[in-house]
C-alpha cells in the first residue's frame, strides 16, 4: 500500500513555532473499547502527538498527510501490563544475570522495546528488572527519541523479602551482591517504606511488590506467602504518598488475599486464586493480570532443556489452574487487565494471549478491552491511553482482518503509531 506523506508547513502564522504536524487516518472499521463497539468510515485526525478529531465524514485539513487505512480494523495501541523489557536477552535462568554487565543486559534490552512496539503494543507496565533501575533508564532514551519502543511506566526493582520472589537467589550464602541486584530487598514495614521512598526518588512509575513465592525464582514455592499484612499495607500506604500504585506478584491463596486487603491495584498471575480471593478483588475493584499463555513457552522451552528443573517442579498443574481460575474469575465479574509476563515468552508475541482469554471465556470485544481501556484504568492514564478520542495521545494500530470475528489477527498488527509517528507500514 502506498501513502501519502507531506507534512505542509501551511498555516503557520506565529514565527519560531514548528507548525503542527497533521495526519488525517481513513478506518474502515475504528474499535471503540470505551463503548465495546465498532465503528464504521471513520476519519481521525492527529495532530503531533494527539488526537484532535474523530468521526464520519470530519473535513480533512489541506496540509494533513492521509493514511488509508480504509480496508483495515483500526484500534487503540495495545497495552500489556506485565512485561520485562529491561532484562536483556531472554534466558530461563535468572542466574545468567551474573554472567553479564549492567551494561550489557541494558543494550540487549534495546530490541526488546522494538519487539514489543512493532507488535503493536504502544503501552507497557513494566512490572521490574533484575538491575535495578535499568527499567528507568530504558524508559527514558525511549521517552528522549534515541531508540525506539513502547511508552513504559516502570517499577525500578522488585520489593521483595530476602530470599523471596524477587530476590536473586541461587548462590553461596557468602557471595555479595552489588546493589543493583538486590535493592529492593525489605524486611519489616520501615524496610518497606525506605526502599519505596527510594524508588519513588528514582523515578518509577508504580511499585512492584512480592506476596507469594515464584515460579521462575531458585529456592522458591509458589505456594507460600511473603512479607505480612502489616508489611504490605505500609507498602501501599507509602507508596500513595507518592501518588504511586502498587502491583502484587502472587500465586498462593493467602498470598493474593494479603494484598487484596492491602489495597494493591492489581495481582499479577492469581494463579491459586479462591472463591474468597476473587469476593475479595470483587469488592475491593482489584484488577487481577493473569497471564494465562505463557504456560505455553515454559514448558516448550522446559522441553528443549532450557528452563532449570526446579522452576518446571513449581510450574507443575499451576498453568491449567490458572487458566481454570481466570475464566471463574472473570465470570464472577472481577476486574481483568491484559498482562503476559513479556520476557518468559519471547518479545513481541504478547498477542497470542488474546486467544487464550477467549477460549476461557471473554468475548474478542472483552479480550480487547482488557489490553486497552481497562489497561489504561488499571495504570490510572485514562485519559492519555486506552482508547481513540480527542486529548488521548495518537497511539493507533491497525489490523487486516476482523478481530471480532478472529481474536487472533492481532497477532499480526500491519500498521503502528505511537504518539503521532508511525513506526509500521
Ligand atoms: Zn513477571
Amino acid at each position: 500500500m502506498k501513502h501519502i506523506l507531506a507534512f505542509a508547513a501551511a498555516g503557520c502564522i506565529l514565527s519560531g513555532l514548528a507548525p503542527a504536524q497533521v495526519t488525517a487516518i481513513r478506518a474502515g472499521k475504528l474499535v471503540d473499547p470505551d463503548s465495546g463497539t465498532v465503528l464504521t468510515d471513520q476519519i481521525i485526525l492527529v495532530r503531533d502527538s494527539r488526537i484532535d478529531k474523530v468521526g464520519r465524514g470530519i473535513e480533512i485539513p489541506a496540509n494533513a498527510a492521509i493514511v488509508d487505512l480504509s480496508k483495515m480494523t483500526v484500534l487503540p495501541g495495545l497495552i500489556d501490563c506485565h512485561t520485562h523489557l529491561a532484562d536483556g536477552a531472554g534466558s530461563g535462568d535468572p542466574l545468567t544475570q551474573f554472567k553479564k554487565t549492567a551494561a550489557q543486559v541494558a543494550l540487549e534490552s534495546v530490541p526488546n522495546a522494538r519487539a514489543m512496539l512493532e507488535s503493536g503494543f504502544t503501552t507497557v507496565r513494566d512490572v521490574g528488572a533484575y538491575r535495578a533501575l535499568g527499567d528507568v533508564a530504558l524508559r527514558d532514551v525511549i521517552n528522549r527519541g534515541d531508540i525506539v519502543g513502547p511508552r513504559m511506566y516502570v517499577a525500578g526493582a522488585y520489593v521483595t523479602i530476602s530470599g523471596g520472589a524477587g530476590a536473586l537467589t541461587g548462590l553461596a550464602p557468602d557471595i555479595q551482591l552489588p546493589w543493583d541486584l538486590h535493592y529492593g530487598e525489605a524486611n519489616s514495614p520501615w524496610e518497606v517504606r525506605k526502599v519505596i521512598r527510594q524508588l519513588a526518588h528514582d523515578g518509577v512509575d508504580h511499585i512492584k511488590i512480592l506476596s507469594s513465592g515464584a515460579v521462575l525464582t531458585h529456592g522458591s514455592n509458589p505456594k507460600s506467602q511473603e512479607f505480612t499484612q502489616e508489611e504490605l499495607q505500609a507498602a501501599v500506604d507509602e507508596a500513595s504518598h507518592f501518588g504511586l500504585r502498587v502491583e502484587a506478584h502472587a500465586h498462593s491463596p493467602e498470598g493474593i488475599k494479603n494484598a487484596i486487603r492491602a489495597g494493591v491495584a492489581s495481582v499479577e498471575h492469581a494463579t491459586m486464586i479462591d472463591d474468597e480471593g476473587i469476593a475479595l478483588a470483587k469488592q475491593h475493584g482489584t484488577y487481577l493480570d493473569m497471564d494465562i499463555y505463557d504456560e505455553e513457552c515454559i514448558q516448550e522451552d522446559g522441553r528443549k532443556g532450557n528452563v532449570p528443573a526446579d522452576f518446571l517442579e513449581h510450574d507443575a498443574q499451576l498453568g491449567q489452574i490458572q487458566r481454570d481460575n481466570f475464566r471463574k474469575a472473570f465470570v464472577a465479574g472481577v476486574k481483568m487487565s491484559f498482562g503476559t509476563d513479556a520476557g518468559v515468552c519471547p518479545y513481541g508475541t504478547s498477542a497470542k494471549q488474546f486467544a487464550f482469554m477467549v477460549k476461557y471465556g471473554m468475548t474478542p470485544m472483552q479480550a480487547i478491552q482488557a489490553a486497552t481501556s481497562s489497561a489504561a484504568d488499571l495504570l490510572g492514564h485514562s485519559t492519555e491511553v486506552g482508547s481513540i478520542k480527542p486529548g488521548k495521545f495518537a497511539d493507533i494500530i491497525a489490523v487486516s482482518g476482523d478481530p471480532l470475528a478472529d481474536i487472533r489477527t492481532l497477532e499480526d498488527v500491519r500498521f503502528v503509531m505511537k504518539a503521532g509517528k508511525i513506526y509500521k507500514q
